[in-house]
């Protein structure tokens, strides 16, 4: 029945066409790091670390074991501690938030603007107290936050602005990449990433040189020397195996960016002739990366269950606003809290966009979404 009434299978992400495209490449990349035997840190990284730092227009980059410590390490080297505040937003990956009481530290949460998803800076210019240790702003789906307004807010004080930008490398903000922005940026090597490795991975990038020295100190331990601790770190650090990988994918990586975009081009089109359904909406002076591609529809549930019928992938980002986790319950947040960040998490929806999609794919996504439409009009 409704596999031979729908024969089309459409994956949210596959990762395999990208793979066969580079495939020999590849080998040769690791075959390289095996015969050294050097897996830990080393030349391959060092190269990595250097390339990322162009292509985001910073001076230093220090690759880590993930997104997560990217973030973490970020707010160890500011300093963030118990009793501070950090400002951030409610609807994001859990590590953004993670990372902060990890530290005992408090996160203060704003809500978001409902065309973004990124953090309203209105509420976060409101929310800077003398606690305020830093502002953790988040470049979801693809899509660069409004900067200047939330730099001024965090200006008047001094306050140093990180930018996670696990879902958003190459992404543009008036012209300047993702993480050069702030204080630092913090990009994850998660295979599901624009830029995705062989496993984990992350990066942290930076202009600031002390702030550079301090994460690579606390990616070893806190040591600059081996065997002698300055300070308390953690075991995080970039592998050989992935910095290779990572070097070679680099390369095409804004042409996958196209991609991606050239896919987003067509849905926009396609889906705006559609009644109930809203398509992303990017500020004029950003150019998206487009992680992921996200409409909103009332009927949310309903038109997922639809489209899963129909073998078309698809993902809620994110289910649950950070406020109502449960592990987060000792902030004493509350349903209603933040009413747009809630409302998100209700009614969107991911489309597959990944740059390797077929036209009959695509078609096929926008056939299905309509037709769910068409019918419940
Ligand atoms: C993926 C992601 C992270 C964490 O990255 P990992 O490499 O999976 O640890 C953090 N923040 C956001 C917004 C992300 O999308």
């Amino acid at each position: 029945m409704a596999s031979n009434e729908h024969p089309m299978k459409v994956k949210l992400l596959d990762l395999v066409p990208q793979y066969e495209s580079i495939r020999d490449e590849i080998g040769a990349a690791i075959d390289e790091v095996l015969s050294t035997q050097q897996f830990i840190l080393g030349k391959k990284v060092e190269a990595l670390e250097e390339e990322i730092a162009r292509y985001c227009g910073v001076k230093h980059a220090v690759g880590v074991a993930s997104g997560t410590d990217a973030i973490l390490l970020t707010l160890m080297a500011l300093g963030v501690k118990e009793g501070d505040e950090v400002v951030t937003t409610p609807y994001t990956f859990f590590s953004t938030v993670s990372c902060i009481t990890r530290l005992g530290a408090r996160p203060v949460l704003a809500d978001i603007d409902p065309r973004t998803y990124n953090v309203d800076p209105d509420r976060v210019s409101k929310l800077v107290t003398r606690k305020t240790r830093a502002i953790l702003v988040v470049h979801l789906f693809g899509q660069i936050a409004e900067m200047d307004a939330i730099s001024e807010a965090a200006g008047r004080s001094g306050i140093p602005v990180v930018e996670d930008a696990c879902q958003s490398i190459g992404a543009r903000y008036k012209g300047k990449r993702a993480g050069s922005l702030g204080a630092a940026g913090c990009l994850s090597f998660f295979p599901s990433k624009n830029l995705g490795g062989f496993g984990d991975g992350g990066m942290i990038v930076t202009d600031n040189p002390s702030l550079a020295d301090a994460a690579r100190i606390l990616r070893v331990h806190g040591g600059r020397e081996k065997y002698y601790h300055d300070v308390v770190g953690i075991n995080s650090r970039l592998d050989a195996l992935q910095a290779a990988v990572l070097l070679v994918k680099l390369k095409r990586l804004d042409g996958w960016h196209e991609g991606r975009r050239k896919n987003a081009a067509y849905y926009d089109r396609e889906l705006s002739k559609a009644a109930g359904v809203t398509i992303p909406y990017v500020e004029p002076h950003n150019e998206s990366v487009y992680n992921q591609y996200v409409i909103r529809v009332k009927e949310r549930d309903a038109l997922r269950e639809r489209l899963r019928e129909r073998g078309v992938g698809c993902d809620v980002y994110y289910p649950v606003p950070l406020h109502l986790q449960k592990c987060f319950a000792f902030l004493g947040g509350k349903p209603g809290d933040f009413p747009e960040s809630e409302r998100a998490a209700r009614e969107t929806l991911a489309l597959p966009v990944y740059p390797e999609l077929g036209a009959a794919e695509k078609e096929y996504v926008v056939t299905s979404v309509r037709d769910f439409l068409e019918r419940r009009a």
